[in-house]
């Protein structure tokens, strides 16, 4: 079968993608099935653009005849000029946790009361196959600043990420809801949907 090297370090994104494409055709591997490389630097300041760095700098380590998937993904405010964004991961400081991200983000939103607290996570894929990008995608999900943080599933910004359709915070349902309709999700599946035709052939 087919191999695609899902090229990310994060624990949670590695768990999610692989409920993701848990019925794609192709065989999984991990950073830890190839070489081991630094990290790049992810220079880009959009997703797409990091996502398309990452996919390239890590295809290499790959034997052909597979496929690489790189993924970044962020969290944009609107009433904070789109911030964290891109930054999402390193925001405040890279080694802040997330109880003080969030503290930042609640003082900040207070600064501006009259601004909506609308927001979204944004997860933009590249594949790359033979060093070349064959396929991008990009996926969404629209919410809110909560007013407060609550539950304890999810990872990141979860905890402050409302999701209006639940009327909860992602952090506050199953993993199974949040890949439902999350950015991850939405992406996952249209890479699962277009390596079905990939690998047709
Ligand atoms: P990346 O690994 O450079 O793409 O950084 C992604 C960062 O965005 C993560 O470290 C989180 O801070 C945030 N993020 C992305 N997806 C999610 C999510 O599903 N839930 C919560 N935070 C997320």
């Amino acid at each position: 079968m087919t191999r695609l090297l899902v090229a990310t370090t994060n624990p949670h994104k590695i768990r999610e993608i692989r409920e993701l494409l848990a019925d794609a055709p192709v065989t999984l591997l991990g950073l830890a099935d190839v070489p081991s490389v630094p990290e790049p630097e992810e220079t880009g300041t959009t997703f797409e653009a990091n996502a398309r760095l990452k996919a390239r700098y890590y295809d290499r380590l790959l034997p052909p005849p597979g496929f690489t998937v790189a993924e970044d993904s962020g969290l944009v405010i609107d009433a904070m000029d789109g911030a964290p964004g891109v930054y999402s991961a390193r925001f405040l400081r890279p080694d802040a946790s997330y109880p003080e991200r969030f503290a930042e983000i609640a003082r900040q939103l207070a600064a501006h009361p009259t601004r909506p607290r609308t927001a979204r996570y944004v997860a933009a894929l590249a594949v790359t196959h033979r060093g070349e990008i064959v396929y991008e995608t990009t996926g969404v999900v629209e919410g809110e600043i909560a007013a407060a943080p609550s539950g304890a599933g999810g990872f990141g910004y979860d905890p402050i990420f409302y999701y209006p359709p639940y009327a909860r915070t992602l952090a506050d349902v199953s993993e199974a809801e949040k890949l439902r309709v999350a950015h991850r999700g939405v992406a996952f599946r249209a890479l699962a949907g277009w390596l079905k035709t990939a690998t047709a052939s």
